[in-house]
């Protein structure tokens, strides 16, 4: 379960770096129902991002580094 540190909501969405595949109806079903949200297509690399962002109150959280395999 993912809390949102910041207002202590448990409704968060899993946020999805790189190019959605837009043809995708599960992917496109989940982000309508605030599971996962879009974090965009720049991901640069050894940096932090985050990984979830509260339904609530818009909290980015859950941190990592994200690698993102390329050059
Ligand atoms: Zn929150």
């Amino acid at each position: 379960m993912h809390i949102c540190p910041k207002c202590g909501s448990k409704s968060s969405a899993e946020i999805m770096y790189g190019y959605p595949d837009f043809k995708n109806k599960k992917l496109e079903k989940d982000i309508q129902e605030g599971k996962v949200a879009l974090g965009g297509c720049v991901v640069f690399d050894e940096e932090e991002q985050a990984t979830r962002r509260c339904n609530d109150c818009g909290n980015k959280f859950d941190y990592v580094v994200i690698r993102s395999g390329g050059v």
